[in-house]
């Protein structure tokens, strides 16, 4: 446990209703005792109080006080939270209040989870979680960071972990002991566990990336020839009421962004320079420029997570051969400007359907935005697992991955153990837990020695 005591304002900036202080360490009784003038108040329940500055016993606000002693707090230290009206006074004079208070300090970013984490209160995944809930701009997101805040991946890999450490306490004991003191297939037993945790690796990191897609935001490139309508095609799906997160222009010349909130799943639109048969010749100037516009649009196209094809319906059924070229799985395909005309079947490209729609009056939007969340869903969801959601979570299963394929060619028991014990560790990594010796010593305790 630490010896100081911090506290901060745990609300969002700016005037409210109401904004909430939190004090966590041991002074944290203290604190309240000297602000709201209680002794001692009844644990995890709000009371009210009168906040006063304990210096000049000036009144600051009639508020709200809890009381969370340790460990059953968030943090796992004493806890005591002030809720008070949410004014800029209100909160500089009970701020100036708790600075009197000797022993305590303002806490520094992230220092109260930080602490819950150090105390035992959650793991890493779980903070990750947390901090993810809070970012949370969409259903989505805030269902599938929320299930991580309450240890669904936590538990994936703590459970991988302890079976790791078994077979390694195992192995541990065919090499410590002869063999006539040993059950018989014991060397046996901890490949196979072995194998099959490297299969279960395997798979999970197969998942195509949709957590990290989900906390990130689905890419949709739009691409098409100039003047098949995508900048207006991309403005209309930008201008559907509370479909739009926020909208900003890309940081390059040629390729806007519009962040919305499509079904649920966040989604980041590109609409990029228009794809064009004849690319400019000539040097320097204007050609240069849209020469550079064109590269970087096929470059989008390839990075992104689903492509919105559009062809000109004035052009229909003859269709650009760039655009074409890009339509594959991940594109959904639209034939704009059917106010001009319904186009003429087949309606399809490379065998994808094509939605016609007109960005002008509307007509055939509802079904395009259907199919295009019915694509932004597949490749977000996946299998029922809890997905990884952290570049770091990846790179560490893949150490883990790596370690037990090579513990299960290692030719001797004794660099068999070393891998999995590298494989144990880099599981450690993603929850935080690296305290091997510790849980190996309680597996080994429980242990039978065949006798
Ligand atoms: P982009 O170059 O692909 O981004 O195309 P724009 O969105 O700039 O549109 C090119 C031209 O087509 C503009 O004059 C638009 O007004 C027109 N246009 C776009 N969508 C439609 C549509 O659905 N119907 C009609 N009639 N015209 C459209």
């Amino acid at each position: 446990m630490r010896s100081d005591t911090i506290f901060a304002v745990a609300s969002a900036a700016g005037l409210g209703a109401s904004a909430m202080v939190r004090v966590s360490g041991p002074g944290a009784r203290d604190a309240l005792r000297r602000i709201s003038g209680r002794g001692v108040a009844a644990p995890q329940r709000l009371s009210l109080a009168t906040l006063t500055d304990p210096e000049t016993e000036e009144i600051v606000d009639r508020g709200l006080v809890a009381w969370f002693p340790g460990p059953r707090s968030f943090t796992g230290e004493d806890v005591a939270e002030f809720h008070v009206h949410g004014g800029r006074a209100v909160m500089a004079g009970l701020i100036d209040a708790l600075s009197k208070v000797s022993g305590l300090r303002v806490a520094e970013a992230g220092e109260f989870t930080r602490r819950a984490f150090e105390n035992g209160k959650m793991d890493l995944t779980e903070a990750e979680g947390l901090a993810d809930l809070v970012a949370a701009e969409t259903a989505a997101q805030r269902r599938q960071a929320l299930r991580q805040m309450e240890g669904a991946l936590g538990r994936v890999i703590e459970d991988w972990r302890r079976r790791l450490l078994g077979a390694l306490a195992h192995l541990e004991a065919t090499i410590d002991f002869s063999d006539e003191d040993l059950p018989a297939g014991l060397d046996h037993e901890v490949r196979s566990e072995a194998a099959a945790l490297a299969r279960e690796v395997a798979s999970h990191l197969n998942d195509d990336r949709r957590g990290e897609r989900l906390r990130d935001g689905v890419t949709i490139a739009v691409v098409g020839a100039p003047n098949a309508g995508k900048s207006s095609l991309v403005n209309h799906l930008a201008q559907r009421d509370a479909a739009i997160v926020s909208a900003s222009a890309g940081t390059t010349r040629d390729v806007v962004e519009v962040h919305l909130d499509l079904g649920g799943y966040p989604v980041v639109v590109a609409d990029t320079a228009g794809l064009r048969d004849d690319a400019p010749a000539g040097d320097g100037g204007h050609a240069d420029v849209e020469r550079e516009g064109i590269r970087r649009a096929r470059k989008r196209a390839e990075e992104a997570d689903v492509k919105l094809a559009v062809f000109d319906g004035c052009r229909w059924p003859s269709v650009d051969c760039h655009t074409t070229a890009l339509v594959d799985a991940n594109t959904i395909v639209v034939i704009n400007k059917s106010d001009l005309g319904a186009p003429a079947p087949p309606l399809a490209v490379n065998g994808n359907a094509a939605h016609p729609v007109s960005a002008l009056t509307g007509a055939g939007i509802d079904a395009l935005v259907d199919a295009l969340t019915g694509a932004v869903a597949g490749r977000c969801t996946g299998s029922a697992a809890p997905p990884l959601t952290r570049a770091r979570h990846r790179s560490a299963l893949q150490n883990c991955h790596e370690s037990l394929d090579r513990a299960l060619l290692a030719p001797s028991p004794e660099l068999c153990a070393e891998d999995l014990r590298l494989a144990v560790r880099a599981l450690g990594r993603i929850a935080g837990r690296v305290d091997v010796e510790e849980v190996l010593d309680v597996i080994f305790a429980e242990f039978c020695i065949g006798k």
